[in-house]
């Protein structure tokens, strides 16, 4: 059977357990993006107008980021002590691999059923219905085919949380393909207002960022093998929301000299996130892989200890042969 055979197989096979479900447990990633929280509310929102129980949850941070709040229109969002201890049906909702569910990964082994949907190449495969395809731009591509085979409306509040996920994974559409264009089309017809959920999920910052801003692109260095990087100390990190945080690396990656950049936030005294962006040589996800993260080709990430120069030797060892060392 060829891939696109397994994952039809594996959207219906998703559809018919949820159809079935009376109790379904909707998990995103840790530190929540849209398009892993925008799939899980866009299922959980479906699934409850159909009758059934749902909660959707992610294990850290323990606030939900101020931009994706209104994406739970019905407030289906649990803190995850409060999630079912042994849910009917468990989905989780792109995370590249078990450990990217934090503490609720354990769910895993207590669930009677679980559904992955996910869109990473770099995941191993896991749980007992496997709707995984890396050719999907967002995760919410896939969770928008298991509502189109479970018979669900497509409405507003769907839509829009469809909508973030697609607008964000594929950063405006630059990524996207014809299906997802026309995803997107179907999307705005059915309520989703792209002006303005792109105003709150990715061109919205305090006015105070612009000073951490301003220091994180001052202590950018660009490597003569085009690694560019640039390091967010802990106190800034604290400061200001994941939104301004997270956004420095799209900043970064329009450095027309840079290969790969990465963004390395300190997390922790010895403990740094790090997000990878290439521009197209590099495949960033064997290099996040390598380091105990994950992700794409052109996006990746990795979660490592040590101090902040330890990380940097680490991508640079870990930088591809055939491509010039830094
Ligand atoms: P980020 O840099 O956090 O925006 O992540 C870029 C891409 O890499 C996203 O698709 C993430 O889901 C993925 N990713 C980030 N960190 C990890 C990790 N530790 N393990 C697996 N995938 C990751
Ligand atoms: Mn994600
Ligand atoms: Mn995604």
């Amino acid at each position: 059977m060829n891939g696109i055979a397994v994952v039809d197989r594996a959207v219906a096979e998703a559809a018919a357990a949820l159809a079935r479900a009376r109790e379904v447990v909707l998990v995103a990633h840790v530190d929540p993006d849209a398009d892993a929280l925008g799939s899980a509310l866009a299922l959980g929102t479906a699934l409850h107008r159909r009758g059934a129980g749902v909660q959707v949850a992610f294990a850290s941070p323990e606030r939900v980021p101020e931009s994706l709040a209104p994406l739970d229109a019905l407030g289906l969002l649990v803190p995850p002590a409060d999630v079912s201890a042994a849910p009917e049906v468990l989905v989780s909702c792109d995370a590249a691999d078990p450990g990217r569910l934090g503490s609720l990964g354990r769910l895993l082994d207590t669930a009677r059923c679980t559904v992955m949907l996910d869109h990473h190449g770099t995941n191993p495969g896991f749980g007992d219905i496997r709707v995984l395809d890396p050719a999907a731009e967002a995760t919410v591509v896939l969770a928008h085919r298991v509502l189109v085979e479970l018979g669900a409306p497509l409405d507003a509040d769907v839509a829009r949380c469809l909508y973030a996920g697609l607008v964000t994974d594929t950063r405006g559409f630059r990524t996207a393909g014809p299906a997802a264009y026309r995803l997107g089309a179907e999307l705005v017809e059915a309520g989703a207002d792209p002006a303005a959920l792109t105003r709150t999920l990715m061109d919205s910052h305090p006015f105070a960022w612009f000073e951490g801003l301003g220091r994180a692109l001052e202590r950018a260095v660009l490597e003569p093998s085009g690694l560019l990087h640039t390091t967010i100390p802990l106190a800034d990190v604290l400061r200001y929301r994941s939104e301004e945080i997270d956004s420095v690396v799209d900043v970064l990656r329009t450095a027309v000299e840079a290969e790969v950049v990465a963004s390395v936030m300190q997390v922790e005294e010895r403990r740094w996130r790090v997000s990878l962006r290439s521009a197209g040589t590099v495949d960033v996800a064997a290099v996040a892989t390598a380091l105990g993260g994950g992700g794409h080709a052109m996006a990746a990430g990795f979660t490592r200890e040590g101090s902040e120069q330890e990380v940097l030797a680490a991508i640079r060892a870990a930088w591809p042969g055939d491509v010039a060392a830094p």
